[in-house]
């Protein structure tokens, strides 16, 4: 039986061999001792990268996102976020468990919000409102088919938060995605957010790890809180490694991920089972299926077929590139879906 083409998500990679002989051959220590050299090398490079004063190693971005948004509020408080975000959405109700805060939500086109949309969901001081202290931004957005900002939309958000007192953090699981993409420079975000989050094993393929990157405080006080969370790892180098080759790697490559996501987009538009397919900005791409057909029934005739998604949402379906979908892959794909004759459910 041929291998399945896993467009499930960028997560499923597989280290490569180069990365698992940078692994094989790190130094590593104790990095609860602080003694793990290439954790505290992976940890200098993104945070001297994105001109940020420190970074901390953890092992998933829902644990640097959860630490970051525990930093930023007070128990009682209140965090602005697009309906879409993850932080809400897919890190199993963590506001609520570990902060103690609750959660104000936009709808912003593709979940990308502005200050207009913003502005007027800060709480002033008054003793019937929680207070508003942090704002979530997420670059790409998962939710919105891969979506980016460019600096230029997130320079008056963070304006606005810093006039109203408020605490920017970034939820950038796939930043490097919308670095290729829009072309800004990584080193120019620094300035704009408290907090960022950096995910190693989405499209850079990393098997394991997230950063968080913020002033020295603030990565301070995340130590202590990572620590509470239980993500204090030992001989983590190992897994830092994997992280510092895939910065030297694999970042510029993500643009062949972005590239087969428009021709697999292409594919879906001409498709009979395809109601409409999302603009493809980034490695996502997000399609509602035609009415007489379901998400499941097309789901399931992809993988007899041998090729692997997933549903997100009611009606849409979500294909995603990776390192692992080289362009073989996504030639049969479309070939694939060119040919596809899901069941009609009428
Ligand atoms: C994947 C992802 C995360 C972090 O997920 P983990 O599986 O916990 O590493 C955070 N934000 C977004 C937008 C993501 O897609």
């Amino acid at each position: 039986m041929q291998k399945k083409i896993d467009f499930r998500s960028d997560t499923v990679t597989m280290p490569t061999a180069g990365m698992m002989a940078a692994m094989m051959t790190a130094k590593v220590g104790d990095d609860v001792y602080g003694e793990d050299e290439t954790v505290a090398a992976l940890e200098r490079k993104l945070s001297e990268l994105f001109n940020m004063e420190a970074g901390l190693f953890c092992p998933s971005g829902t644990m640097t996102n959860q630490i970051a948004i525990k930093c930023f509020t007070q128990p009682m408080d209140e965090v602005i976020c697009d309906q879409t975000a993850h932080v809400y959405r897919y890190e199993g109700g963590g506001i609520a468990f570990h902060s103690s805060a609750s959660v104000r939500l936009l709808n912003g086109p593709r979940g990308i919000i502005t200050p207009e949309m913003i502005r007027p969901e800060i709480n002033e001081d008054n003793i019937h409102y929680p207070n508003s202290s942090l704002v979530v931004l997420e670059n790409t957005v998962n939710k919105g088919g891969g979506a980016c900002y460019t600096l230029e939309q997130i320079a008056p958000i963070a304006a606005l938060c810093k006039s109203k007192g408020l605490k920017l953090h970034l939820d950038g699981a796939r930043i490097f995605n919308a670095l290729v993409e829009t072309g800004d420079r990584a080193a120019d975000y620094g300035q704009y957010f408290d907090g960022i989050s950096i995910c190693l094993s989405k499209g850079l393929g990393a098997p394991v790890g997230s950063v968080l990157l913020g002033s020295k405080e603030t990565i301070h006080r995340a130590q202590k809180i990572r620590k509470a969370f239980g993500g204090g790892m030992r001989q983590s180098g190992f897994l830092a490694a994997a992280g510092i080759y895939a910065l030297d790697n694999h970042v510029n490559r993500l643009a062949d991920d972005h590239q087969h996501a428009k021709l697999l987009a292409d594919a879906l538009e001409k498709a009979s089972f395809v109601a409409s397919v999302m603009p493809v900005e980034t490695n996502i791409v997000l399609f509602k299926v035609a009415s007489g057909y379901t998400t499941s029934s097309i789901l399931n005739s992809l993988k007899e077929n041998g090729i692997l998604c997933v549903t997100m949402g009611a009606d849409t379906l979500r294909f995603v590139t990776h390192l692992n979908t080289d362009a073989d892959q996504i030639a049969q794909a479309i070939q694939i879906i060119e040919q596809l004759k899901p069941l009609k459910t009428l």
